[in-house]
């Protein structure tokens, strides 16, 4: 029975399986999925931190009437704090530093005179001044020991200032995936040759790699002929060592289409072949005991396109423990008509409007062949099976690829 796409979307998930972890200089994590929680080794900020340049003062002198300062001292970033003496003065204060104790205001010199009395400094105040202004409070942001980062958040520049800030110079993250890509068919030939006339190069696999490669991972690939001994001597030894194969064509109907029967020979168990969905409809799918997961995608590129962020990358996603990310939606900007009762991605544009909604504008399509469609596309808008005409103005859920 041919399954619909919920169904299928819920069967692959079903067979995730944890990658397990490895530790990263945090340098070099970036991009990857982080799989223990980081806590802030100190307050946020860490101290009482000065955020303007000018001179500290106790703000009760000032509200006392007192308009001029002399200097006892300055403190710099980086210097121990500094107390004040005598709470009639003040101390000259830097971005970053400190605040000195017995101070709790800090006047930048904008608002300030300066004058030289007998030697010393002194500051005139000029304007009025709020008690405890220009001084980021030690742990205002983050308390000491809270959680800022939890496992399955993917590192980002945010992040790597977050790791950076709290000395986590190893950090745990989510091994890639060993990932296979497979190409097949006799009328491939390498994308450095002229193909004749009845061949063409090579690019599904090109695509599919530059997906994984966003997200960190570097395949292996070979390319099978359309020969069932061959595909199946080539792809023994690729059982080990493989956590993930992504395979392009040879899963149809034609007599040529010797893949299923290949796989089914080395001991996989086919959990589904066929999907209720246009394009993408001869996609297999099933699992080595001990070995790889097998994403059978069809040849016609736009077809093994939308498989591929259907299903492969939320299967890559939640085998390195990624947290989910919302579904997202979008508003159609025609009226489609689709007459198969088969769920529609079709490749649409999207423009974020002035009015916070996201159109979807459909491009144009000459279906799952047309490889070049998806240049102008950002993603496949998801047009459900149980209806035939979709209405300019409704919205319906997008899988984005761009
Ligand atoms: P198949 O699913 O093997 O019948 O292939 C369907 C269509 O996709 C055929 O026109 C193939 O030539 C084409 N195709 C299959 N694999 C690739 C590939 N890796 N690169 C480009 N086109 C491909
Ligand atoms: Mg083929």
């Amino acid at each position: 029975m041919m399954l619909t796409v919920a169904a299928a979307y819920t069967a692959v998930l079903q067979t995730v399986r944890d990658m397990g972890t490895e530790v990263l200089p945090f340098e070099a994590a970036t991009g990857r999925v982080l799989r223990e929680p980081v806590r802030a080794d100190r307050p946020f900020p860490p101290f009482d931190r000065v955020t303007m340049d000018g001179i500290a003062i106790l703000y009760d002198s000032f509200a006392r009437g007192q308009q001029i300062f002399g200097v006892e001292d300055i403190q710099a970033a980086g210097a121990p704090r500094l107390q004040l003496s005598n709470t009639a003065n003040c101390i000259e204060v830097m971005t970053g530093a400190i605040l000195p104790e017995l101070t709790d205001t800090v006047i930048p010199y904008e608002q300030l005179e300066a004058s030289d009395h007998g030697g010393f400094r002194r500051f005139a105040i000029a304007g009025d001044v709020t008690l405890g202004q220009n001084v980021h409070r030690k742990g205002s942001d983050v308390a000491e020991d809270t959680v800022l980062l939890s496992p399955g958040m993917l590192i980002g520049p945010a992040e790597a200032g977050v790791l950076a800030t709290v000395g986590k110079t190893q950090v745990q993250v989510a091994r890639l995936p060993r990932v296979a890509v497979i190409a097949t068919g006799d009328e491939l030939v390498p994308v450095a040759a002229t193909p004749e006339e009845h061949q063409v190069r090579i690019s599904n696999i090109y695509s599919l790699m530059a997906s994984l490669q966003q997200c960190g991972i570097t395949a292996v690939y070979i390319h099978l002929s359309d020969e069932e001994a061959v595909m199946r001597e080539r792809l023994e030894p690729l059982l080990q060592e493989t956590d993930v194969w992504i395979s392009s064509g040879a899963v149809s109907a034609g007599k040529f289409d010797h893949l299923p029967a290949v796989l089914q020979r080395l001991g996989m168990q086919q959990i589904f072949h066929k999907v209720q969905q246009r394009p993408g409809k001869p996609f297999l799918f099933g699992t080595f005991t001990g070995g790889p997961v097998v994403f059978a995608l069809p040849g016609n590129p736009v077809s093994g396109f939308m498989c591929f962020y259907r299903y492969v990358l939320p299967w890559l996603k939640a085998a390195m423990g990624a947290q989910e990310t919302a579904p997202a939606y979008a508003v159609l900007q025609e009226k489609v008509t689709f007459n198969p009762s088969l769920e529609y991605y079709l490749p649409v544009k999207l423009q974020s409007l002035p009015d916070g909604t996201t159109a979807a504008v459909p491009q144009p399509y000459h279906g799952s062949g047309d490889l070049a469609s998806l240049l102008s596309a950002d993603a496949f808008m998801a047009l459900p099976q149980d209806k035939h005409v979709f209405e300019k103005g409704s919205c319906y859920p997008v899988w984005k690829f761009r």
